[in-house]
């Protein structure tokens, strides 16, 4: 997997522009799969108002790179993790009076999390007036909401704006950092009402779905060599459970990726590759290590690279959208599944 950082740059400064606000870039599960550090430290240059992580050991990885801006923790912490979190200096996102007295005692810095929809985490946006009490003893650096479905134009987000605003009104002051929207809430918004976004996927090459002018650069490209061919005769199978058989003499290719790297196992018999001259389809079910693609109406042979994901020699580029759409998955599936034993190698194409 080629990690081209200057698009990731590129699609980072879009993002600030078009928001008019500082990020607040989301990194959690390793950068979506494309690597938290090289991640962070290549968006360090646009000074961020914080990064975004789900765990502790997220944060810890950002600090390892040296990272010494606030790194917020999005999922909720149990409070046995506070004292790991405090030694780090992450920032933790609560969302009870008694979270918010327990971190107090010894830590410092907090974003109140405010549920207007999602139902996984936060104080429920009708409860805020009852924290009233302990917010205007101990202040929250700021505070956030998540919109649910920010990519559908089904005036469900506008409900969420509306009770954020409300339960930021019910506190005894405003929070310095508020924040609300992500990939496709920024892409639909455009200026941005409050004072960070929290892009995840955006940064990361693969448009919201929100349908809308501003789509990313791509950014990562997913190649790998053809390791083996061999002519197969009418009426031979490829792959576990026979479930593709030639009809008439054909060219297979071997290479040595498969849904253990994160190539989903889903797009067996559906999708295609790009080799040089064009695109070869993938034959039989996708294995764990291996895939088989029919090469017959392809010059390539033993050592020549194709493309599963992204731009091909030949200016035609396969989408992790459209990859992901064929597997009847979501791009953000297909994206953080891509890692393991896939190696990243970081570039940056001006
Ligand atoms: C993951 C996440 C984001 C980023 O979402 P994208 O759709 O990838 O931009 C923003 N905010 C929160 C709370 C998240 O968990």
């Amino acid at each position: 997997m080629e990690v081209d950082l200057a698009a990731l740059t590129r699609n980072a400064r879009a993002a600030q522009s078009r928001a008019g606000v500082p990020l607040i870039p989301m990194v959690k599960a390793d950068g979506y799969g494309l690597g938290a550090q090289p991640i962070a430290l290549a968006l360090e240059p646009l000074e961020p108002s914080a990064y975004g992580v789900a765990t502790i050991s997220e944060g810890q990885v950002l600090r390892e790179a040296g990272i010494s801006r606030p790194v917020i923790v999005f999922s909720p912490l149990l409070s046995d993790e506070y004292t790991a979190a405090r030694e780090l200096r992450l920032t933790p996102t609560l969302g009870s009076a008694k979270e918010i007295a327990a971190w107090c005692r010894e830590g410092r810095g907090w974003h109140l999390s405010i549920d207007t929809g999602m139902s996984r985490a936060g104080v429920p946006w009708r409860e805020v007036g009852s924290l009233r009490e302990v917010v205007a003893w101990h202040k929250p650096d700021g505070a956030f909401t998540h919109f649910h479905s920010a990519e559908l134009d089904d005036g469900s987000m506008a409900e969420q704006e509306h009770r954020f605003r409300e339960a930021v009104a019910a506190l005894p002051d405003r929070p310095r950092l508020l924040h609300t929207d992500g990939s496709a809430a920024m892409v639909r918004h455009g200026k941005s009402e409050w004072d960070a976004i929290r892009p995840g996927i955006f940064l990361y090459g693969v448009g919201s779905g929100a349908g809308l002018s501003l789509d990313p650069e791509p950014v990562i490209h997913v190649r790998a060599r053809i390791a083996e061919t061999r002519w197969i005769e009418p009426g031979d199978s490829v792959s576990y459970d026979a479930t593709w058989r030639a009809e008439s003499r054909r060219r297979i290719g071997t290479i040595s990726m498969g849904y253990a790297d994160g190539y989903p196992r889903a797009l067996s018999n559906r999708s295609s590759v790009l080799a040089r001259d064009g695109r070869v389809p993938v034959r039989g079910l996708v294995t764990m290590d291996m895939i088989m693609l029919d090469l017959t109406d392809s010059t390539c042979g033993i050592g020549d690279v194709v493309t599963l994901i992204g731009a091909g020699e030949n200016g035609e580029h396969i989408g992790v959208a459209e990859l992901a759409d064929l597997a009847e998955m979501s791009p953000y599936e297909l994206l953080t599944g891509l890692r393991g034993r896939l190696s990243r190698v970081y570039t940056e194409v001006e």
